[in-house]
């Protein structure tokens, strides 16, 4: 007897249903094709899963001067429903959002608990397709597709297909990279087993395990710390080696992390260190986290310089920004630190080459299979960043399909309708605009009710200047002065220097155009004081710093406005911040103040928040923060869009404020909406000398809203806001119009 045999025929095959698989799943069925989405394990989601139980980080954790960097598009669109429905963070809740994300799409099929063993090749540079069988229902699958996707993380179909891959450490020679070794090796960043306990309200007994470890007869606690803080779960460090082959070794390696997780749970129950006596343990993953194992190589590897140096690439189709953040290879046995984490000065750019495999012609590769270096991916690893690349692919099958090419053609000859697909569907392409002819919105004239004015006058905090302070802020053409609002307890001098980021999408102080010392006399009440800048900015922002001065205290509003940010420079004693320019350690670093603002005002006022920037292109701050600003009020507030002659419309799509710069992996758990996204609102459309109401928005959450408009035909359109979920205005990035074709 055999399992029962099923063939499946799809457009697109997806092995791994790890976060950017999925997002690679949902963005090809939205633009029409079929997809079998196959996980050998129960859960959705990879290490995110409830199983593994990671949150999903990216290009705005672990840096410093990545603002308003967080993704957009899916992966955003899943954070949002995550923090929506589930602000204590609770992974069954965020295993649900994944199910209802890929049951909303009619065009995926889900295929569980389907562990992929056999790839049949139609020619030595084809797949034909991939088989495996299903735990539980005794049946085996062949699934044929035109394209195949590996997002198993050890890249199985890859290494089945005979895909050229690496596994290890590129010596530092091959890719001219300083982070490397001197020698390759065959090394990884290690594993993770996660557990959780939980207080059960009355003594628990614990006794180790025969296998588990003694720490305390180890030299171990030497160089690792259990917090205090947080003993009841698991910490990313507890980590076995990343000397011995991970897909191989896979059954030794949880063998040792079983060894350890029981080992430091006997540690924080019978130490005596930890307030643990009626805690238990609720749950110890059946499966460690893998970090890295295979890595299929592209048509592109990405490597250190081009992160470092924020290479352009004319490909570009997604972003990162982690850290580089490679761990000690004997994890929590190792005598070094356990992780460095080496700062970026801005993002960097994903190239599509890194996404398919550079010698089977219709394999792609999302997550951490993805092409790069051991080095760069040290920082490409994160869930969200590895995200952008999957729905890039998701879109490129798309492409494949339509043009009857691989995805090398695509590349080769689709690669600017790729972005602009990428752009319609919310992802974040460093530098690249809105170009869509069929996007009637950016031949229209725009209107709005009001418009934020670029300041913030209204003091609502008092801060000493204990600290040096960075503050940023949009500028475009001749800026005078910046004033700030302060006082002095004696006669003092500001002193006070001002930057440029070179790059667009930057905000790191890097290019020095302005410094000075002004002289601040000693007042009860706080003053305006005017720092000269006297530059032109082209479209940009500036960084200036402002030097601690223990006499002087500064007025702040508690208030965020978008691309205004006010950081403070602290010392970076205990933490493994490296700086990417010296590889030391950091002294300092810059810390971002949230929802708090320096008062200010400029000299010439600068007019950035205007309402054609609903139609300027940029669905995000780059450069400019891109946004329409309402003035501090929301109901009533509008924005319209005519034409000189009637439209046959389809559809609307807002792109909303969702506070780019508000990181969702730190959020806190008692607000489970983001303020700036705005919740009600009603959509008309003009016939005659009045608007008829089209659609009625309430208890909107989301940033993308896309409006169904087909049949009408106007020559107007009008956006009336009511509510948002807390900000006292209105934003809108961006109004897309699409005609009957
Ligand atoms: C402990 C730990 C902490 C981390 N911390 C963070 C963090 O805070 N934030 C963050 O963003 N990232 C973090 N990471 C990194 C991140 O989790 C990974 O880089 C990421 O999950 C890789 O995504 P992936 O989809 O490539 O692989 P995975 O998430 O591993 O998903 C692969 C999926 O493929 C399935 N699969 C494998 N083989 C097959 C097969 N043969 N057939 C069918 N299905 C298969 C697996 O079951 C799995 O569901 C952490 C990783 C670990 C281990």
């Amino acid at each position: 007897m055999e399992f029962k045999h099923y063939r499946i025929d799809k457009d697109l095959i997806i092995i791994g249903a790890g976060v950017p698989g999925i997002c690679a799943a949902i963005q090809a069925a939205r633009l029409g094709l079929s997809v079998a989405l196959i996980n050998n394990r129960g859960y959705l989601g990879g290490n995110s899963s409830a199983e593994i139980g990671v949150s999903v980080d990216g290009a705005d954790g672990a840096q410093e001067f990545n603002h308003y960097s967080r993704e957009a598009g899916i992966v955003d669109e899943l954070r949002i429903e995550d923090l929506y429905r589930n602000p204590q963070k609770n992974r069954y809740i965020w295993d649900t959002v994944l199910i209802d994300a890929v049951r909303k799409e009619p065009n995926i099929q889900v295929f569980l608990n389907t562990n992929i063993d056999k790839v049949e090749m139609n020619s030595n540079k084809e797949i034909q397709y991939v088989s495996g069988s299903q735990l539980g229902s005794e049946k085996r699958f062949d699934f044929y597709g035109h394209f195949f996707l590996d997002d198993t993380g050890d890249g199985t179909v890859g290494y089945l297909s005979g895909a050229e891959y690496r596994m290890g450490r590129e010596a530092k020679s091959e890719f001219n990279e300083r982070i490397a070794p001197d020698k390759a090796d065959d090394y990884v960043i290690p594993s993770t087993l996660t557990f959780h306990a939980a207080d059960t309200g009355k003594p628990i007994r614990y006794i180790r395990p025969d296998f588990a470890i003694d720490l305390t007869k180890t030299d171990v606690l030497k160089y690792r710390v259990i917090p205090k803080n947080e003993f009841w779960r698991f910490h990313w460090f507890y980590e076995a080696t990343g000397k011995i082959n991970q897909i191989e070794n896979s059954e030794e390696i949880i063998q040792m992390h079983r060894e350890l997780v029981y080992g430091i749970w006997d540690y924080v129950k019978n130490s005596g260190e930890y307030p643990s006596e009626q805690y238990d343990l609720i749950y110890v993953a059946p499966v460690p986290g893998k970090r890295e194992s295979r890595r299929l190589m592209g048509d592109y590897i990405l490597k250190e310089s081009d992160i470092v140096e924020q290479k352009d690439f004319e490909d570009t189709v997604g972003h990162g920004g982690w850290s580089i953040d490679l761990h000690a290879l004997d994890g929590f046995f190792s005598k070094d630190l356990v992780n460095e984490h080496i700062f970026l000065k801005g993002i960097y750019q994903i190239p599509y080459r890194t996404g398919y495999s550079r010698n089977i012609d219709n394999l792609f590769m999302a997550g951490r299979c993805m092409s790069t270096t051991h080095v760069a991916f040290g920082t490409t690893r994160v869930m969200a960043t590895l995200s952008t690349l999957g729905q890039a692919l998701g879109a490129a099958a798309y492409l494949c399909c339509k043009y009857d090419t691989t995805p090398r053609g695509v590349y080769k000859n689709h690669i600017k309708e790729l972005q602009q697909l990428l752009l319609k569907y919310d992802q974040y392409i460093v530098g690249v605009k809105n170009e869509d002819p069929k996007d009637m919105a950016r031949k229209a004239e725009v209107r709005a009710s009001s418009i934020r004015k670029c300041m913030m006058e209204e003091d609502e905090d008092v801060r000493a200047l204990d600290n040096t302070l960075g503050f940023i802020l949009p500028a475009d053409g001749l800026l005078e002065s910046v004033s700030l609002k302060l006082k002095a307890s004696a006669d003092t001098e500001l002193r006070y220097k001002v930057y440029e980021p070179v790059k667009k999408e930057n905000y790191n102080p890097e290019n020095k155009i302005a410094e000075g010392v002004i002289k601040v006399k000693s007042s009860e009440s706080f003053i305006w004081v005017d720092l000269p800048v006297n530059r032109s900015i082209d479209k940009n922002k500036i960084f200036i710093e402002i030097e601690a001065n223990p006499v002087i205290k500064v007025a702040y509003a508690n208030k965020n406005l978008t691309g205004v940010v006010t950081m403070e420079k602290v010392s970076n004693k205990g933490a493994t911040l490296v700086d990417i320019d010296t590889l030391k350690m950091k002294e300092f670093i810059w810390r971002t103040l949230k929802t708090t603002t320096l008062c200010f005002r400029t000299k010439p006022e600068q007019d950035v928040y205007k309402a054609e920037n609903i139609i300027n292109g940029y669905a995000r701050p780059y450069g400019l923060p891109n946004i329409w600003l309402s003035d501090d009020k929301v109901e009533g507030e509008f924005v319209s869009l005519s034409w000189p002659e009637k439209k046959s419309l389809s559809e609307i799509i807002l792109y909303l404020d969702s506070d780019l710069n508000h990181r969702i992996h730190f959020r806190p758990a008692d607000n489970n909406l983001i303020p700036e996204i705005v919740k009600d609102y009603n959509v008309y459309y003009k016939s005659g000398d009045s608007y008829t109401k089209l659609h009625e928005v309430r208890d909107n959450h989301h940033r993308v809203n896309r409006i169904d408009a087909k049949g009408v035909q106007t020559d107007e359109i009008k956006i009336e806001f009511l509510a948002t979920n807390g900000c006292p205005r209105v934003g809108l990035y961006e109004v897309r119009v699409y005609g009957m074709e």
